[in-house]
């Protein structure tokens, strides 16, 4: 993974902050943003400078495609988790 030679600085005068865009035009493409972004208390500045370059249209379709299949098993792990809590529980009870 490619590290930034040089940090931009944002409007507030701070180094920006390396983010990652997970939207579904730019999925995993980097970008520079004010530090204060997702602050509660601190309002952030509107500074904004992509990082890596845009992806091209195979990358983002192979990328969308792999991160509905991730999202897909993990739904289905977290769901084989919660059926096989309730047997444990079912079988617990039927031995006490
Ligand atoms: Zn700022």
């Amino acid at each position: 993974m490619e590290i930034p030679e040089a940090i931009p600085v944002c409007y507030c005068e701070n180094p920006a902050k390396l983010n990652t865009s997970w939207s579904n035009n730019n999925p995993g493409r980097r970008f520079f943003g004010c530090k204060k972004f997702g602050s509660k208390f601190r309002k952030p500045c509107r500074f904004f400078s992509w990082f890596d370059p845009p992806l091209t249209p195979r990358s983002r379709i192979v990328l969308l495609g792999l991160l509905k299949k991730v999202r897909t098993l993990e739904d289905a792990r977290k769901r084989e988790r919660r059926t096989w809590l309730l047997l444990k529980n079912h079988l617990m009870f039927i031995e006490n």
